[in-house]
């Protein structure tokens, strides 16, 4: 390899030989996408909180994208390794559209795919796939966020229908969503069910005022004597592993996502630097500033190679849930660094939107905590180092 000044920091590191060319092709494509639809409007689509997210889904639809690592029912059914790299170049262009794509896919699609009945899947997976409907997933409650096992919300028979009741808080997508797996309590454990939007009793209203992942819906589900037909609740998923499945099935597309965020923090500083004219000289040829952007690299190239060694060890059906834990910490912890790092780098101008690294450290906080907060995954590493439980 002949190295020049790389137009990406991980070109330096030889990444790309690392990925077969079919991959290679759909990360570019959606790198495109990125570039075309995204980019452009994203400082826009922030700063007004709104996100035109029923035309993104189906474009996104339409790109191949929602439930890309499903097989059947119109989903593309490409590797694990593919489905992180597109989520990879999603969250370089926003944390939000690729949360938007992770919950569609990893936790909405995935719960019917893995858990459904035949109907269900008939029903449902076809359109989501193409973006055409849009799913959500009710885990979180106001009280128990870590801690599920604590829910609240409540499913009662009456005779053969379901009753839920309940409140479901900080769910994406949850207001545009056509369709709502809520996980409730049951006298056989926890159980999900399938909430068609415009059910009496169900809303969900929008939640405001967000300071991170604001191109992103954010919801409160509001479940209110619902009442569901005995073929609302998904058959194949009994206790809190099912919607935890789900979520490790998440937690994947964001140990390559954040990284993402990360670069685009990286090469957009890179080029700040070079072209930046402090006492006389251009910031980049800096000792200090050189420093920075040697240690931010290699965080950068060290979590792109765990992310691939999990992707291969996932495609190989080897991967086990506890080691998306170091791959989740690595990425979001070492993104978020990155991110409040670059923005040194620009001074002031890092604070705005004009430049993408203050947008990606605002979003990069709600990526720390959702799909299991960082010091849920470092007690779950810690757990796994010392064979002892420390989350009582
Ligand atoms: C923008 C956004 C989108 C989201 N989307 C969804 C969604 O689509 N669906 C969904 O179900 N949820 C969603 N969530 C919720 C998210 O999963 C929860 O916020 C997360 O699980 C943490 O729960 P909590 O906010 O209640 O924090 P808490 O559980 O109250 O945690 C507070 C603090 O306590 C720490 N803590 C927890 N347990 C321990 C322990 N044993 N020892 C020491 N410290 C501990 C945590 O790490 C954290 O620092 C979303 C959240 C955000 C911000």
């Amino acid at each position: 390899m002949t190295l020049t000044v790389p137009a990406s920091t991980l070109d330096y590191f030889g990444i790309d030989s690392l990925i077969d060319d079919d991959t290679r092709q759909l990360q570019a494509a959606v790198r495109a996408f990125v570039d075309r639809r995204v980019r452009p409007e994203i400082a826009t689509w922030y700063d007004s909180g709104q996100l035109p997210a029923r035309e993104l889904a189906r474009e996104l639809g339409d790109l191949g994208v929602l439930g890309m690592h499903l097989q059947g029912y119109g989903c593309a059914g490409t590797s694990a390794t593919a489905y992180g790299l597109a989520c990879f170049e999603l969250e370089a262009g926003d944390s939000g559209l690729r949360s938007l794509v992770s919950v569609q896919g990893s936790l909405a699609m995935y719960a019917i795919w893995r858990f459904g009945s035949e109907e269900q899947k008939q029903q449902w997976l076809p359109p989501m796939a193409a973006g055409a409907a849009i799913g959500c997933f009710g885990l979180t409650e106001p009280d128990f966020g870590s801690d599920p096992s604590g829910m609240r919300t409540r499913a009662r028979r009456d005779g053969s229908d379901w009753v839920l009741s309940g409140t479901k808080m900080w769910i994406t997508n949850g207001s545009i969503a056509d369709v709502a797996v809520v996980w409730a309590r049951t006298d056989e454990g926890v159980r999900g069910f399938l909430v068609p939007a415009g059910t009496p009793g169900f809303t969900a209203p929008e939640i405001t005022r967000k300071q991170s992942l604001r191109a992103s819906v954010t919801s409160e589900l509001v479940l209110d004597d619902v009442r569901l037909p005995a073929d609302a609740m998904l058959p194949e998923a009994a206790g809190l592993s099912g919607p935890l499945s789900c979520l490790n099935e998440a937690r994947f597309g964001i140990v390559f996502g954040a990284l993402g965020a990360a670069q685009d923090c990286l090469d957009t500083t890179v080029e700040y630097a070079r072209s930046r004219q402090i006492f006389d000289r251009p910031l980049a040829a800096y000792q200090a500033t050189q420093l920075k952007l040697a240690d931010m690299s290699l965080e950068l190239g060290k979590g792109m190679l765990l992310a691939l060694h999990l992707g291969a060890a996932k495609d190989a059906g080897t991967l086990d849930h506890r080691q998306v834990s170091l791959g989740k910490l690595n990425s979001v912890r070492e993104a978020i660094a990155i991110a409040r790092e670059c923005r040194t780098i620009l001074g002031a101008a890092g604070i705005t939107l004009d430049y993408p690294i203050i947008r990606h450290a605002a979003n990069l906080e709600s990526v720390l905590t959702y799909e299991g907060t960082s010091e849920v995954h470092q007690l779950i590493i810690g757990q796994v180092l010392t064979g002892h439980s420390a989350f009582r």
